[in-house]
């Protein structure tokens, strides 16, 4: 990946922007980030080396811009053509450009923008309910190839679904925030949308904890040069079909916890056999209601990314189906929350055997 940054500082404009880290490092060595300037890599795309080649290539990966400030910010109007011109010129590199200013695009695209182009990568910044609801119908509605959605700092749960279900936003990147005044990431917010992503089939990054992260309830300090790491290796970042989530480490809860939990929850004690159901299981036998079982494990629960995720289990119908809401199997987000199993991952012949336990336990105190 390459970063050029042809002008730097900025003004904030968004609550993910109180602990911008562009005016941490600029205070941190006696520099007003609010002032802006353009820099000495202004003309970087087309700058060559004694050979007459260019500089940045290919081989350089993507280039970020305007990682030390935003590109549609005002002060800037005037040096954003030039930006534009060399965009064209360099077809053969990738510019990703992340804004929090995506309502200024429509006045700060180039006049051939036509119906956008290959080469641009625009990504919104959404770090709350409230911008994703702001920004994104934005995004979606502009006339751009490629668009991304990133939310870092995360600072709450967000619900982009709606927005993934279009197909539009081809990635989504989510992270805590670093930095003394960090505030905190909760992985159940990075969860949350991980499993929105996975249903509509947009990968995921999860791209770094922050330094003040929560998970199941515990707040963890993240040192600064473990907060990429430890996400990266979490493996909750999510590539439709390439299997990261097999590396996810989990452990299953206690049986007895289990129940204790499901009988408490309004929702899950609901969930009774009825006579109907009594009389089913006895004719068809107990081995053939766990053979009915370990098929809708197999078929609508197992694999990677299940068909109607989250609306695939009728709420009656089959013992089983009753079993499968009393136990919090009914979906992958739901055995990821009650049985820790992630979703986004193909479920493997013991889990698939643990879930169908479950299920025949359920049944089983119930006949
Ligand atoms: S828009 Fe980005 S660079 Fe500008 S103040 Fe906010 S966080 Fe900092």
């Amino acid at each position: 990946m390459a970063i050029w940054n042809p002008w730097h500082g900025c003004h904030k404009i968004s609550p993910g922007c109180a602990n911008c880290y562009v005016y941490r490092r600029d205070e941190s060595i006696g520099k007003d980030a609010s002032i802006v300037t353009k820099t000495g890599d202004y003309n970087l795309p087309l700058k060559k080396n004694r050979q007459g080649e260019y500089k940045l290539t290919r081989a350089d990966g993507v280039v970020f811009a305007c990682m030390t400030s935003d590109f549609f910010l005002d002060e800037a109007d005037e040096w954003r053509q030039s930006c534009w011109d060399m965009i064209r010129e360099r077809q053969d590199l990738d510019f990703h450009i992340i804004t929090k200013r995506i309502d200024r695009f429509d006045v700060c695209k180039p006049a051939d923008w036509g119906d956008g182009w290959d080469n641009v990568t625009i990504c919104s910044t959404c770090e709350n309910q409230d911008r994703a609801e702001y920004r994104l119908p934005i995004l979606l509605e502009l006339p751009i190839k490629h668009r991304e959605m990133i939310s870092e700092p995360m600072l709450e749960e967000i619900n982009i679904e709606k927005y993934l279900e279009t197909g539009l936003i081809e990635h989504v990147t989510c992270g805590g925030e670093s930095g003394s005044k960090a505030r905190p990431c909760d992985f159940r917010w990075i969860q949350e949308v991980r499993r929105q992503c996975i249903r509509q089939g947009v990968p995921f990054t999860f791209k770094q904890t922050g330094a003040v992260f929560i998970k199941d309830g515990k707040t963890y300090h993240i040192d600064r040069k473990d907060q990429i790491p430890q996400a990266h290796k979490s493996g909750y970042s999510y590539y439709p079909g390439m299997g990261t989530a097999d590396a996810i480490a989990y452990h299953l809860p206690d049986r007895k916890d289990l129940f204790e939990g499901l009988s408490r929850s309004k929702f899950r004690s609901r969930f009774h056999l009825s006579d109907s159901d009594r009389e089913y299981i006895k004719e068809k036998g107990i081995d053939t209601i766990r053979s009915h079982a370990a098929d809708f494990v197999q078929k609508r629960l197992a694999p990677e990314n299940p068909e109607n995720d989250g609306k695939q289990t009728p709420m009656k119908g089959h013992p089983v189906f009753l079993a499968q809401h009393a136990c919090a199997c009914c979906c992958r987000g739901c055995l990821e929350k009650w049985h820790h199993i992630p979703a986004g991952k193909v479920l493997n012949d013991e889990e698939q055997a643990y879930i169908v336990d479950v299920l025949m336990e359920w049944i089983q105190s119930g006949i």
